[in-house]
């Protein structure tokens, strides 16, 4: 999987984000694999990288329980360092007031050159965001939220999908569920 990922990360910011969705034990398969972290670290820092964060923020059940889910997910050991609470250093934007007024938008994951790594897999799939005419409002929230530049507003969003890495940012932030990677 790793050779057929094209990764020109050499001096870049790297953001790797594991599913890490609620403390549990890796070998109850709920979250992403440690050993797949592990994987995907070692290929990264042998790419030159200038920084690489390892965070993600468990779901509303756990959510303030970043440490204690990473390590008892075996993430924290794989993170071997690089891991960061993304959940202490966000920064609110704009939302659909229809929905919320604001949205927390992480840092970590806004200011990398790179997110991985449900993209490594949405990348080999060539997943690429797909927008609904019919649904869009359009607010402008997913345009904001996308660290790579890739969405511009129109009437609706376009997207440059030479430039999207794939994170899912649009898809998390969009509030009528207009954008789906597909
Ligand atoms: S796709 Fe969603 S987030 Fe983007 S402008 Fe349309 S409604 Fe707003
Ligand atoms: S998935 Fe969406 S938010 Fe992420 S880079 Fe692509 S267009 Fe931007």
């Amino acid at each position: 999987m790793l050779e057929s990922f094209p990764l020109p990360i050499d001096g870049k910011k790297v953001m790797v984000k594991p599913n890490i969705v609620v403390r549990s034990k890796p070998e109850q398969g709920i979250v992403t694999h440690p050993s797949i972290v592990t994987t995907i670290m070692a290929q990264i820092s042998s790419l030159g990288p200038a920084r690489i964060v390892v965070g993600d923020n468990p779901n509303t059940d756990g959510y303030g329980e970043n440490e204690a889910t990473m390590h008892e997910t075996g993430i924290l050991a794989a993170a071997n360092g690089c891991y960061e609470n993304i959940g202490t250093h966000a920064f609110p934007v704009d939302s659909n007031p229809r929905f919320f007024q604001k949205l927390a938008i992480s840092r970590a994951v806004f200011e990398a050159d790179f997110t991985c790594t449900r993209e490594f897999i949405g990348a080999i799939l060539k997943r690429r965001p797909q927008i609904n005419p019919q649904t869009c409002e359009p607010c402008d929230i997913c345009t904001k939220g996308c660290p790579m530049s890739a969405l511009h507003l129109k009437s609706i969003p376009s997207v440059e999908n030479d430039k999207s890495d794939v994170c899912y940012c649009c898809e998390e932030v969009c509030q009528t569920r207009t954008i789906k990677l597909a």
